[in-house]
């Protein structure tokens, strides 16, 4: 089975194939919606992850045949009331790079002694501009006060996983998957597609 993922970020794309191979053996072939650097960018107008996912997860699979789906995601820090969240790629303005948005975090944090954050991902899949069905993970960290890990994207080397004593930045692209919020929402959608992989659309 072949499903269209509309993404231009390279983190989440390279999780998006190393999920297919671990949670799927092979069974689901992940590839980049075609032509999709030249389609009208969405507007991404909701308030939510969920909102946003739907809305972009409808909006490219209208351009498309098959199955479509987008993943939206960020960093929810409860002490900064719940910044960056749906705001997670552009905190430090549009165009921001990730160490932009890193640097805004700690400067943000650097007087607070709450560093809990949760990272969110909504996947939203949909066929033809009718949305089939959403998946959310999530996870729960404590940032860091300088980034630490050479590896993954975004605020990774600033969010440090206790159960593995490392922050995402440190461990294998495997153990993050193992652990993250988009490998959860990945590993759920793998599940949905196995399941109804006899339907008309899904085969
Ligand atoms: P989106 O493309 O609007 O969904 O923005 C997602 C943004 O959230 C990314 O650009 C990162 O800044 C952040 N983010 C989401 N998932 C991760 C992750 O797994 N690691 C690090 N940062 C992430």
């Amino acid at each position: 089975m072949t499903v269209f993922c509309a993404t231009s970020n390279p983190g989440k794309l390279r999780e998006f194939l190393l999920a297919a191979r671990c949670f799927a053996a092979g069974q689901i072939h992940i590839q980049v919606l075609h032509g999709l650097a030249s389609l009208p960018p969405c507007a991404e107008s909701g308030s939510t992850f969920q909102e946003n996912a739907a809305q972009k997860a409808l909006h490219y699979s209208s351009f498309a045949s098959g199955l479509v789906f987008v993943d939206d995601s960020g960093l929810i820090v409860p002490a900064l009331e719940g910044q960056p969240g749906i705001r997670s790629a552009r905190f430090a303005g549009e165009g921001a790079s990730d160490a932009d948005n890193n640097w805004l975090l700690l400067e943000k944090l650097a007087t607070v002694q709450d560093r809990r954050a949760v990272f969110v991902c909504v996947i939203a899949l949909a066929e033809q501009g009718r949305l089939l069905a959403t998946f959310q993970g999530e996870v729960g960290g404590i940032i860091l006060d300088q980034p630490r890990g050479l590896g993954g994207f975004g605020y990774d080397p600033l969010f440090f996983y206790p159960p593995l004593a490392a922050t995402f930045a440190e461990l294998s692209p495997e153990q993050k998957l193992h652990v993250s919020h988009r490998g959860v929402a990945l590993r759920k959608m793998m599940d949905f597609l196995l399941a109804n992989a006899s339907r008309p659309g899904l085969e």
